[in-house]
């Protein structure tokens, strides 16, 4: 497997620059590429089943349905779950801002709940102040790479009959006391460039309720009534009607069969980027201004999605603005994961109110950054970020 080059332009340092993310492609996933451009097949197809059934079996749910991307698979199952007007569906601030436009876009109330300080994760206890009678459904974030704590939020939801879609973005691979995220109830996985397996793009929604699987599968393609892929015509049945009007969001052969090789290497990527963090963990533990995320000590399998850490705005004297721009100077790209979402524009118009009353979720918002993580990154990298943190920090 040869390392790829990364293509971005040298810096004022003499070293290219290292990005925030890069993706993990080797010459067999283009090779799957260029296999399905040279079939005559290039929509969905064989190779989207394929993903699905590897993926439902290296996750062990009942079913995986593949989309144009997690978003789409949120708006379909927001969709098929009838969310609307009236209802109140419960998310975190400290989320991608896809989410919440959704809930919007749904006619429904987003009602944001707060994160803890260090992990960035929610818990069963905050989600618990926010239920009303109102709410149908919870949309908690696993973070990072690191798992929620599932048990008592499972339990939440059962005892106040409340909806539960884990935001599994940041998790595939991870597992949560043993087991791999995704196995019970709906997730939904993100296959975006930056995240620990991709398709350029897509997502994939997994579900254990058979019935919502076949109403996501139909509200995937036009809501036709067939989804069966015909081997014979390659295609749909031409007879297939309508039963409901659905939307466009199929995940084409091409971006498909990206995904299978991608699988194949999951684990083997997530233990690089578990080495990457642990080698920041190790360098970073006497830099005071620089705070890295606490990992839970419930039993996971962490994903290292992200390596995300807070500036000590205090201690160093600076912004994180100023910080980052430190670093891209040095030839160093970084990333914020999250800016708060009520913080945002529209929601700062739209719902005013809650700036002030999300003291963890702002504090991070202000002081977060991402720092470089992908696996075909050297440990030298690592090294290399670290010395121009302490280089920006000095010149305070
Ligand atoms: C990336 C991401 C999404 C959206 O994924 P897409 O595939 O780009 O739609 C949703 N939630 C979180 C937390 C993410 O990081």
């Amino acid at each position: 497997m040869s390392k790829p080059k990364v293509n971005v332009s040298a810096g004022p340092t003499d070293e290219p620059m290292l990005p925030l993310s890069h993706p993990s492609l080797d010459e067999n996933d283009i090779a799957a590429v260029e296999a399905v451009l040279r079939s005559g097949w290039i929509t969905t197809g064989a190779r989207c089943r394929d993903l699905e059934e590897g993926f439902r079996r290296r996750i062990g749910c009942k079913e995986v349905i593949a989309v144009a991307s997690a978003t789409a698979g949120m708006h379909l199952a927001l969709h098929a779950l009838e969310i609307g007007p009236g209802d109140e569906v419960i998310t975190p601030s400290m989320t991608w801002v896809s989410t919440v436009n959704l809930i919007r876009l749904a006619g429904a109330t987003p009602v944001f709940v707060d994160v803890d300080r260090d992990t960035l994760m929610t818990t069963a206890e905050l989600l618990a102040n926010r239920i009303t009678p109102r709410t149908r459904l919870m949309i908690p974030v696993h973070f990072a790479g690191a798992c929620l704590d599932m048990e008592p939020i499972h339990a939440l939801a059962r005892e106040h009959d409340v909806v539960l879609i884990e935001d599994a973005a940041h998790v595939a691979g991870a597992r949560y006391r043993g087991r791999p995220v995704g196995q019970d109830g709906h997730a939904v996985f993100s296959l975006h460039p930056i995240k620990n397996m991709t398709t350029g793009e897509g997502g994939l929604f997994c579900t254990d309720d058979t019935a919502l699987a076949g109403r996501i599968r139909r509200l995937r393609f036009h809501g036709l009534g067939v989804d069966a892929f015909d081997r014979q015509s390659q295609g749909r049945s031409p007879q297939a009607e309508v039963i409901e009007p659905g939307y466009k969001y199929n995940l084409p052969d091409m971006n498909a069969a990206l995904g299978i090789g991608q699988l194949a290497r999951l684990d083997q990527m997530n233990e690089k980027r578990g080495r990457l963090a642990a080698r920041y963990l190790e360098l970073l533990a006497d830099v005071d201004e620089v705070l890295p995320l606490t990992v839970p000590d419930y039993p996971m399998r962490h994903a290292w999605h992200l390596f995300v850490v807070r500036l000590d705005v205090d201690r160093a004297g600076m912004s994180r603005d100023d910080f980052m721009n430190g670093l891209g100077q040095q030839g160093i790209g970084t990333g914020i994961h999250f800016r708060a979402v009520h913080e945002q524009q529209y929601y700062r118009r739209t719902m005013p109110e809650v700036s002030g009353s999300l003291a963890n979720t702002e504090w991070n918002s202000a002081r977060l950054c991402s720092l470089p993580l992908f696996p075909d990154m050297d440990m030298a990298d690592v090294d290399r970020v670290v010395t121009a943190i302490r280089r920006v920090l000095g010149q305070r």
